[in-house]
């Protein structure tokens, strides 16, 4: 089977579909719970800024209020002190006027007398100005009567010396002086009480303010402890959300083994540190052979057990340095980053499919299946991380085709190394200089021998080495697009030929091998219908022959274009039949007129019992399912015999006649006693 069309389960990915209602409750409730986080971070985030806000305010408020409160102190100590001056001048006015009084108004003593009067009106008038209504009203009433005071101390001042007028008038300013005394002491004690009340209320208010912003303070602090731990769970669940991405992004999801990414990288570093420690880094590329059928016949979820199985048993296979990785689907690949030896590697890789390809128990049943193991070795055959991984796979697949088990990369099998690719570069211009040419071998009645028809074979006529066989070109053609190239020439050259030969008169039906890639190309059965046209033959005188690695691709697809093909009225038919593993579900699902036996049943089945028994088998099974059958590889007249007696209907080998060029198969057809022009 062409590497390209290897069965690749698909099934890698999570298991849940896209529009599975759990998912969408999954989201819903993701949803819930993100948008539960993000409020609470919100409304802590909030809380905190608007506590910060009360304690900011709390605070401006606070140094305003103190000011306050000071200015209000200074008010009531001045305040004080100019009622207290008022106090010092009456008492300084009453005792001039004393002593004035004592020398009987002796003109010395007016002086001093003269001096004072009045000079308390600076502090009153101080007062009436910086005091309030209740400060301007006490002071209004003290005006009233220290006016007539003064009024009285400046008649005395005007009294002559030693006159009644100046006795009566020391009389009434003496009993004047007492009322006016009692009045500004009372107002001295007026202002200590109100700056007593006044201290009484700030201290009040200030243990409220202490209390308040003691309360801001905690629910701040709450809220900071309660932002920060919400900071701090943020910073991990981002943490451990980076970490499982990364992880997601590195990693299988169904088995937990490295994906093919993180699987490059460490061949990177390993090929790096081979550079340093000069050991060598080996790599195995496992495939399981009959996934497919375990996955078709037990379902998915067994599939993915198996998987996991397998996974596990790798891993348990393999050192704790060394990385095991699925590729996808039922490829994996183990990396050993330091090999002592190549030789080793052989070894290491028989122990692990050993290992690996144990019966599993799925459902109860215990189920076999195989592995095919690649292997490459850098440098030894792999001179960068890139040309270790294809060499493995290249490896592997050699080992899986040749059912090897395990198989160690040699260049020889690599369709890609330089030989080869020379060689696809010389296929790729023989076809288009028109080097392919096709020989047509006779398919004949097994009971009289007549021509029934022919199979166009490709032959390469190489301009250096000669005249090539399929098989020495054919497995590289089929390995990349070119063998869509060679089934265009061919189909085109083998109908081109048809043409000729049914405009000859002629109706001679043919036979074109058709690779597997080739079917399953969606225009392939257009570009049949567009030749037949092209060269005016007659649908039914096509037979397209194809083995079961057509199906084995891709079933459904194979069916599809095989039906649209005989729909178009040419004929299908099953090459190499009983070669292969699915015959009967071949026969089964797939669409067909023809079932070609295997040459390698016919050429041995005079002397191989088992294979005569399998081709009889093979014969009524076909013509019970209605189908015509052909014996490839008839090279005698017994095995020509012996196919009659089972009733095989149709024949084809050396016996009859080898592939010849058409030149050739005209005369030999000439030299042929009859040619059946119809089946
Ligand atoms: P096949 O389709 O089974 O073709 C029959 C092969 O058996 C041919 O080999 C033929 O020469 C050989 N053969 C015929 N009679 C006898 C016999 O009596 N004894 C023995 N031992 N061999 C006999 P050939 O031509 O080398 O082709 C080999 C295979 O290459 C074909 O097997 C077919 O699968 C493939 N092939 C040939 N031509 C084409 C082509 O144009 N396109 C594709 N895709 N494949 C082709
Ligand atoms: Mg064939
Ligand atoms: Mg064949």
């Amino acid at each position: 089977m062409p590497r390209g069309a290897r069965i690749r389960w698909r099934r890698a990915g999570p298991r849940v579909s896209q529009n599975d209602p759990r998912d969408v409750d999954h989201g819903v409730e993701m949803l819930g719970r993100w948008s539960v986080r993000r409020v609470t971070a919100l409304a802590a985030v909030l809380g905190l800024a608007l506590g910060l806000a009360a304690l900011a305010a709390l605070t401006i408020w606070g140094a305003g209020a103190s000011r306050a409160m000071t200015d209000r102190v200074r008010g009531f100590n001045e305040a004080g002190a100019h009622w207290n001056l008022v106090f010092v001048h009456l008492n300084e006015e009453d005792a001039a006027l004393r002593e004035f009084l004592a020398t009987g108004g002796s003109p010395p003593r007016r002086e001093p007398l003269q001096r004072v009067i009045g000079s308390a009106n600076v502090d009153l008038e101080w007062l009436k100005r910086h005091g309030d209504q209740v400060e301007i009203s006490h002071v209004d009433m003290l005006t009233v009567g220290y006016a007539d005071y003064t009024r009285v101390l400046t008649l005395i001042l005007e009294s002559p010396e030693k006159s009644d007028e100046l006795s009566d008038y020391g009389a009434l300013a003496l009993l004047e002086i007492g009322p006016l005394r009692d009045q500004v002491v009372a107002n001295v004690e007026r202002k200590q009480r109100e700056l007593a009340q006044y201290l009484v209320a700030v201290d009040r208010d200030s243990r409220t303010l202490r209390w308040v912003t003691g309360g801001v303070v905690t629910v701040d602090l709450l809220l900071c402890v309660v932002s920060m731990a919400f900071l701090v769970a943020n910073q991990q669940r981002a943490e451990r959300e980076a970490f499982s991405s990364r992880h997601q992004a590195l990693h299988d999801a169904l088995t937990g083994l490295a994906n093919r990414q993180l699987l490059a990288d460490r061949i990177g570093s390993a090929i790096q540190e081979a550079g340093r420690t000069e050991h060598l880094v080996g790599l195995l590329l496992v495939d399981l052979d009959r996934f497919k059928a375990v996955n078709d016949t037990l379902g998915h979820q067994c599939g993915d057990l198996l998987l996991q199985q397998v996974a596990q048993r790798l891993v348990r296979s393999v050192r704790e340095t060394d990385t095991v990785a699925r590729l996808g689907g039922d490829e994996f690949a183990v990396l050993l980053p330091d090999l002592d030896a190549s030789e080793n590697l052989s070894r290491i890789a028989g122990e692990i499919r050993r290992a690996v390809q144990q019966p599993v128990e799925l459902n109860g049943l215990m189920v076999d299946f195989g592995a095919s193991i690649g292997a490459s070795v850098y440098p030894d055959d792999s001179a960068t991380g890139e040309e270790l991984l294809r060499h493995a796979d290249v490896a592997m697949y050699v080992a899986k085709r040749g059912g090897l088990g395990v198989n160690t990369y040699d260049r020889d099998s690599d369709a890609y190394d330089p030989r080869t690719l020379s060689m696809l570069s010389e296929l790729r211009h023989g076809i288009e200089r028109g080097e392919l040419v096709l020989y047509y071998q006779p398919k004949a009645s097994a009971f009289d021998r007549s021509v029934l028809g022919v199979e166009a074979l490709v032959r390469w006529y190489h301009p250096s080495r000669g005249m090539l066989a399929p098989q020495d070109f054919l497995p590289i053609a089929e390995r990349g697009e070119l063998i869509e190239q060679l089934t265009d020439a061919v189909l085109q050259t083998a109908i081109r030929q048809a043409g000729h030969w049914v405009a000859a008169g002629t109706r001679l039906p043919v036979s074109v091998n058709v690779a597997a890639r080739s079917v399953l190309d969606s225009t392939f059965p257009s570009r049949v219908a567009q030749l037949l046209e092209i060269y005016d033959v007659p649908p039914d005188l096509l037979t397209v022959e194809l083995t079961e690695s057509v199906i084995a691709a891709d079933p459904q697809l194979a069916a599809k274009a095989l039906q649209e093909v005989r729909a178009l009225g040419v004929h299908v038919s099953i090459d190499d039949f009983g070669a292969g593993y699915s015959s009967m579900a071949f026969l089964r699902d797939i669409p067909v007129d023809e079932v070609k036996i295997d040459r390698g049943f016919v050429t041995t089945m005079r002397t191989d019992e088992r294979n005569h028994l399998l081709v009889k088998a093979m014969v009524v099974l076909a013509r019970n399912l209605m189908l015509t059958v052909v014996a490839e590889g008839v090279e005698d007249e017994l095995t020509l015999e012996t196919l009659r007696g089972l009733g095989c209907q149709v024949v084809q080998g050396y016996y009859i006649g080898e592939p010849m060029p058409p030149g050739d198969l005209g005369r030999w057809l000439d030299g042929q006693s009859s040619v059946a022009a119809t089946r």
